[in-house]
């Protein structure tokens, strides 16, 4: 409600829209429910300015829903070709046809039944029924979740369950019973043209006075974008075994994964909590694996300090390694041991090392993990 001019929300809309919405789309005030489906369906992922060549396109070739559903799916896709998202040309097509076959070429007016056919949600049932028909039926789409979060000031990801519901609960309750059509595209023109996600025109809005968002200033947080899934935390035994030349053990990364086609020094993962029973059982396979018996006290010895030593922390963009590692100096030339500039290596080879020489001087900080940055 404007509290200057007692006008509902939807009231205020109709009246801007008439005034200063968008009026010469062309398939606007149409009446034609099949214009209007091919234009809402064509809009779903992509901008006006792509679709209206587009739809002048399909309009010709197929004036009628009737055309279309005869056409050939083949001459639908080709002259979809552009548009992306494929799966709209297929239950285009579909959709075409079941209009045809169950319908008797007319659009149905409920929005259940409009629901019924391929391609169709809610929301586009919506636009549909009230633009085509006058139909009091709510729309929810990308543009209209985002004015109503800032509006009414909705926090959290539009898409949750809980906040979708209260966006169709806020969209059921305003869409009025006269000129239900008017309103819905109001909305889409609000979205379009002054509540866009980048920059909004909150000056020229018409529902400027009463919008949460501008009252906060918190018009740029809202909608809450998609929350970030949490890194998981790997953590991993690794050995640096290196030899008199300095070269290190590395073996071929051939496993799928960030590290395929790599080389990397032999690593285990463990548990966060590892400790000194779970990784000697990794060390003693890798000295049998690579044959390091007579160096079993030495690695012993290391073992011994290794609960104790800092894990050391390597981030990527979608996970977080925690490494433990178990520096073994080998006398002489070692089989399977490369200087590390002679194979290709993630970073991670090159920090561990560094690192370790590091704590290996003596210089053990007191954390418990150290970032490798
Ligand atoms: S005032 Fe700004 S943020 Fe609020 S609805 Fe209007 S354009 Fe969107």
């Amino acid at each position: 409600m404007n509290p200057l001019t007692g006008e509902t929300f939807a009231q205020v809309l109709v009246n801007w829209q008439k005034q200063h919405g968008r009026q010469t789309l062309p398939w606007q005030h149409t009446g034609d429910a099949y214009k209007v489906w091919l234009s809402e369906v064509m809009l779903q992922q992509t901008q006006v300015r792509t679709v209206l060549a587009y739809y002048a396109r399909f309009l010709q070739a197929y004036p009628t829903v009737s055309d279309l559903a005869a056409a050939p799916e083949q001459d639908v896709m080709q002259l979809w070709a552009g548009l992306g998202y494929y799966t709209r040309a297929r239950n285009l097509h579909a959709c075409a046809k079941q209009v045809v076959a169950r319908f008797g070429g007319q659009f149905p007016r409920t929005v259940a039944e409009l629901e019924s056919l391929p391609g169709i949600g809610q929301s586009t049932a919506g636009a549909i029924a009230s633009l085509a028909y006058g139909v009091q039926a709510p729309i929810l789409d990308g543009n209209v979740k985002r004015v109503f979060c800032r509006y009414y000031g909705i926090e959290g990801y539009p898409e949750q369950t809980a906040i979708k519901k209260s966006l169709w609960d806020i969209a059921e309750a305003n869409v009025p019973k006269e000129q239900p059509g008017v309103y819905n595209q109001a909305l889409m023109d609000l979205g379009a043209t002054c509540c866009m996600p980048r920059n909004p025109a909150c000056s020229a809005c018409p529902v400027m006075h009463t919008c949460v968002a501008l009252r906060k200033g918190t018009v740029g947080l809202w909608p809450t974008p998609k929350p970030k899934k949490a890194r998981p935390e790997l953590h991993f035994i690794s050995l640096l075994l290196e030899d008199a030349r300095g070269a290190l053990l590395l073996e071929p990364q051939t496993e799928k994964g960030v590290w395929q086609g790599l080389w990397a020094m032999p690593f285990k993962a463990c548990s966060s909590q590892a400790d000194l029973a779970d990784l000697s059982r990794i060390a003693t396979a890798w000295i049998e694996q690579f044959g390091l018996q007579a160096l079993s006290t030495e690695i012993e010895q290391q073992l011994a300090g290794l609960p104790d030593q800092p894990w050391l922390v390597h981030e990527l963009t979608h996970r977080k390694m925690h490494f433990k590692v178990l520096l073994v100096k080998v006398p002489g030339v070692w089989p399977g041991c490369h200087a590390v500039g002679d194979k290709p290596v993630p970073k991670i080879v090159h920090k561990l090392l560094d690192q370790v020489r590091v704590l290996a001087q003596g210089s053990v900080p007191q954390q418990n993990t150290l970032d490798l940055g």
